[in-house]
């Protein structure tokens, strides 16, 4: 999976730190990450290094580190964006879903993991109580309000990915209408009230109509293409198993025998994992 990057370690624990000559500076600009792509065209990226010489009225904001390399971001204007484009040679900027598949994976997961941090740095500017503009805590990640003292913390939302088995057949699904076109498995976002586990339950009902038990937690993922959290479960099929599809969420539910589940060759989603885990009668 995209986190999986071992032995290297992504250590998220917020410090006030400055950058060094080793850092690593994202720039962001419209929901897109500037990326150096490797003059061999292999595939390899790398992010632009901390220029002390580059002084920004914005300031740096410490992200976080893999191993011993810190990655930091900073907001600038238009034409100080445009500085920087001009300094760095090949630079391109990125859309998230090319992370999907760029190397190597723990920058593949750095550009992610930057990218949800910046979504929420950007959308929470002012309190949502008081409209005053927020103040970043010194102590830990956290944005506070410095006329109603309104917290802010960084938003993760929680969802479940469902694998329903009937003895050697899995429930595979495919969503309607979105840019993903791969099989998928059940899943859905954890609303207030719920446990996860009754998330699961119900998104089940409510996709395919049908009813689970022996619900086993499997894993979870930070997935920061969609800021999630995703919490996957293995579950079996509690009685009739004919399926009852909700057409304005899939276009596709259906039972497929272990050894007809095609293999895609990706190590990045919790999804692809637990197909995979199935189909190797492992799960
Ligand atoms: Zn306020």
């Amino acid at each position: 999976m995209i986190q999986d990057i071992a032995p290297s370690h992504l250590d998220i624990t917020y410090h006030p730190y400055e950058p060094d000559e080793d850092s690593r500076i994202l720039f962001f600009r419209q929901g897109e990450l500037l990326v150096l792509p490797s003059p061999k065209n292999d595939g390899e990226i790398d992010f632009p290094k901390y220029d002390g010489a580059k002084r920004f009225e914005s300031g740096y904001t410490y992200l976080f580190s893999i191993d011993r390399q810190r990655f930091f971001r900073v907001a600038l204007t238009e034409e100080e964006m445009q500085t920087v484009v001009k300094a760095e040679k090949n630079a391109v900027f990125c859309r998230r879903s090319y992370f999907r598949t760029a190397r190597p994976k723990a920058l593949a997961f750095a550009a992610v993991t930057g990218l949800h941090l910046n979504g929420w740095y950007e959308k929470n500017r002012y309190c949502g109580s008081c409209q005053t503009k927020l103040e970043a805590d010194e102590r830990e990640r956290m944005l506070r309000c410095p006329c109603c003292g309104n917290m802010v913390y960084p938003r993760i939302d929680p969802a479940v990915i469902v694998a329903v088995t009937d003895q050697d057949r899995l429930l595979l699904t495919k969503y309607r209408g979105r840019e993903y076109k791969n099989y998928a498995l059940v899943a859905g976002f954890n609303e207030i009230g719920e446990t996860l586990e009754e998330t699961a339950i119900r998104e089940v009902w409510e996709e395919t109509g049908l009813h689970i038990r022996n619900l086993r937690y499997y894993r979870s993922q930070p997935w920061g293409f969609a800021d999630n959290l995703l919490v996957g479960f293995f579950c079996d099929v509690d009685g009739d198993p004919s399926i009852r599809m909700d057409e304005e969420e899939l276009a596709v539910a259906e039972w497929v025998k272990r050894e007809e589940i095609p293999v895609k060759m990706e190590d990045m989603s919790l999804t692809n994992e637990m197909i995979c885990r199935f189909k190797l009668d492992n799960q």
